[in-house]
């Protein structure tokens, strides 16, 4: 039974519920979603996770350092930053952005305030300010002190944090975080845990490179590394072993092979993005971004272009 409600409740109903739906602990516009609930998680040897609203956050504390892996959105950020008060014994000593989407980055203002250096790879500036520019009455980002282009090592206490960057993938300018001794990896959006994920290909993203970096990731890292994911899928982990990391390759396997006999067959781009994988049902979609048909199309344009 649909309960009676007059037009104006039941708008307010569905745009909320819509919200809820479409956002989750993705996006969401501030101010309107349920307040997000802040989880501080350990995963191995100093090294924690934070969820609350955007993409996982990282975060190693040891008795000689307190490194910060993204920011998510500035009323999350001040969540983490509040908890990791009691979480953590000293204050943040560094921050590290993943790439530049907001809900990695939104955060960075919280933690200006109090970390010495915020690192991110060399392309993170330029597409913060890409991004900014296209989005309506958007803040000035908050920019890193330094880039790297290729790697960057940090000793952080008896920790080594190792960033590397891999090329193209879930944007333009992804790197993942080592921590060596614990074993973990933080990969930032090129890890997507049962979740169809973006792929910004207006600011340089690339499906078949993604690819590749899964599959060397997962074969240069030792087997027992623990891995945390960008996003997951609603009520489950944001860490993952090697075979969830493989899985995600063969998702994009699967992809890039349905779109290439798609065209050699010369089907549309509307045929092609109307293809199924039932393989990956179980995948959460969040409409209109993050769904299989937006994957597809993103795939197509990458196969077609310059064609
Ligand atoms: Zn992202």
């Amino acid at each position: 039974m649909v309960p009676q409600l007059n037009r104006r409740e039941f708008v307010a109903l569905s745009s909320g519920a819509l919200l809820a739906g479409l956002t989750g602990r993705l996006r969401a516009n501030a101010g309107q979603a349920a307040p997000p609930t802040p989880v501080f998680a350990p995963v191995r040897r100093n090294v924690n996770t934070f969820t609350a609203r955007g993409g996982t956050i990282g975060w190693l504390s040891n008795k000689d350092a307190l490194i910060v892996i993204d920011t998510q959105y500035p009323d999350s950020a001040r969540l983490c930053l509040d908890g990791l008060k009691t979480h953590a014994t000293r204050p943040v000593d560094l921050v590290f952005n993943t790439h530049h989407h907001i809900d990695h980055t939104g955060g960075n203002g919280v933690f200006r305030a109090v970390a010495r250096k915020i690192i991110a790879q060399a392309h993170v500036p330029e597409l913060q300010k890409m991004a900014a520019a296209q989005t309506p009455n958007a803040e000035a980002p908050v920019l890193p002190d330094a880039t790297f282009d290729q790697t960057w090592t940090e000793k952080a206490g008896d920790e080594t944090i190792a960033g590397r960057y891999y090329g193209p993938g879930h944007t333009g300018g992804d790197a993942i975080y080592h921590f060596q001794r614990a074993g973990v990896v933080h990969m930032g959006d090129l890890l997507w845990l049962q979740f169809h994920p973006r792929v910004d290909r207006p600011a340089g993203a690339s499906i078949q490179n993604w690819l590749k970096t899964l599959e060397t990731v997962a074969r240069q890292m030792p087997r027992d590394t623990i891995y945390i994911a960008g996003h997951a899928k609603q009520a489950t982990p944001v860490t993952a072993g090697v075979k969830d990391v493989t899985g995600f390759r063969d998702y994009f396997d699967a992809v890039l092979s349905t779109t290439r006999k798609g065209i050699a067959d010369g089907k549309s781009k509307a045929e092609v993005t109307a293809s199924s994988l039932p393989q990956f049902d179980s995948y959460q979609s969040a409409a209109p971004a993050l769904t299989l048909a937006a994957v597809l199309g993103v795939a197509y344009d990458e196969l077609t272009a310059g064609k």
